[in-house]
């Protein structure tokens, strides 16, 4: 098999939102970059579809945010569920101190594909796809590159410095060495498809009934839905048989009953087995990991998109003018980890102790769970709605675009 060999100022492992973020703002920065990503494309279901407002405003300083919005997307201004048979509104997002004042709903890979349409526009911008990172290149204890195999052969790329975006299984952290803290999660996701029909509304709708969770999430012409499980419970479920499961799904939500055999067979349902945990130490000299790779997040509040992002904004915004040069210090990888560490720390402080004191409890439950006084306050006091609103909207320390676009003439 033939190696290829590279050389770029920044090797970007993983096409998801961080690595094409950071792609795209590094190549519009003037800075030569390469991202390899192991699919061949980036229509693969299930991804996380949330884009919130401190994206969107991240969209508007790029210039983009008009033509963002083109793409076929759904606006959810507040979120809302059922907690037994009481519908509570948990979260507002209409009082946000950005230009957007929803989240949008927009298909992981047009996301992603709107990515790549971007970064094309700069010559520094090169996309590698059906590229799986499997090595990386040392030189005494720096990392000077990557080695990653294609369908016919191996790619050796040479670069100042190596990202590791690459998602929650990160290959490059592990190749790294570097050492992840577990914080754990109590339940799995069960994600499956069903279709939507005229009259069924269009917000993102969830349920808590005794003993199960479960979140449709609307997808234009079909439901994306996720059944929430106590964690490794998904064989007791199997065990129980399809048409249990569907008939679990009908006492959730009746009005599905006229569809649940589209799941057809259990090839129909994917697994998602959740993970909550952090790198203690985001980088080594000449290779730095950001988004799920540094801190994979919890389905949550569906803010693990919008922190991948974030990360990728604070990264160029550290990065791009020493990279241009050259090498970047590890100085400088200390402040991206510094920079990033906090919002992340109580992001995911924030989704434990709704794991631990929320869904826990409705898992284990067997009588029909009541809102409990917190979420009450919330009814009472329409504009507390606004706290969580902002939480989720905006997350903590939103990032801000402060690189010029370099132009290629
Ligand atoms: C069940 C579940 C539901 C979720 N729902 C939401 C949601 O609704 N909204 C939300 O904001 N977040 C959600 N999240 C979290 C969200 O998916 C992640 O936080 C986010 O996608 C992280 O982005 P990333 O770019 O860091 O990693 P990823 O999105 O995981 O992207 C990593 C990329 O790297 C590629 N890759 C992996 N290994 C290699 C390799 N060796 N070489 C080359 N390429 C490689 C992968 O193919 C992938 O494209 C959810 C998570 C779970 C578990």
């Amino acid at each position: 098999m033939a190696t290829k060999t590279v050389t770029t100022r920044c090797a970007i492992a993983g096409g998801g939102p961080a690595g094409m973020m950071l792609g795209f703002l590094l190549a519009r920065a003037g800075v030569d970059v390469l991202v390899l990503e192991k699919h061949a494309d980036f229509l693969r279901d299930f991804r996380g579809d949330t884009i919130h407002p401190s994206t969107l405003e991240v969209m508007h300083e790029l210039g983009l945010l008009d033509q963002f919005l083109k793409l076929p997307h759904q606006k959810v201004r507040e979120l809302s569920g059922m907690i037994g048979d009481e519908t509570v509104t948990f979260a507002d997002l209409s009082h946000l101190p950005t230009r957007c004042h929803f989240i949008a709903f927009i298909p992981q890979w047009d996301f992603l594909d709107f990515l790549t349409d971007q970064g094309k526009r700069y010559s520094g911008f090169k996309l590698k796809m059906k590229a799986e990172v499997d090595d990386l290149i040392w030189n005494g204890d720096r990392v000077v590159g990557l080695k990653a195999q294609l369908p016919r052969g191996m790619l050796e790329v040479h670069a100042d410095l190596v990202v590791g975006a690459d998602g929650r299984h990160s290959a490059v952290r592990r190749l790294a060495g570097l050492e992840v803290e577990d914080l754990g999660a109590p339940m799995d996701v069960l994600w499956l498809r069903l279709s939507k029909r005229p009259g069924d509304g269009s917000q993102a709708v969830g349920r808590f009934q005794a003993g199960r969770l479960f979140v449709m999430l609307d997808r234009g012409d079909y439901w994306q839905c996720a059944y929430v499980i106590p964690k490794d419970g998904f064989n007791q479920i199997r065990c129980k048989g399809l048409d249990a499961f569907r008939q679990d799904i009908v006492a959730l939500n009746p009005a599905l009953a006229d569809r649940v055999s589209e799941i057809a067979s259990w090839d129909d349902v994917k697994l998602l087995t959740v993970r909550v945990d952090r790198l203690k130490r985001w980088y080594r000299p000449g290779l730095l990991c950001i988004g799920d790779a540094a801190h994979a997040m919890s389905p949550v509040g569906g803010v693990g998109i919008n922190l991948a992002i974030q990360d990728a904004v604070a990264a160029a915004n550290i990065l791009a003018e020493p990279l241009r040069e050259g090498a970047v210090s590890e100085a400088l990888l200390r402040k991206v980890q510094e920079r990033r560490q906090w919002p992340t720390r109580m992001t995911q402080a924030l989704q434990i102790f709704i794991q631990n004191r929320v869904i826990r409890n409705v898992l284990s439950m067997t009588t029909q769970p009541r809102p409990p006084f917190a979420v009450m306050l919330l009814k009472r006091f329409p504009w507390l709605r606004r706290i969580p609103g902002r939480l989720i909207g905006m997350g903590f320390r939103p990032e801000h675009v402060r690189l010029s676009e370099v132009s290629d003439s």
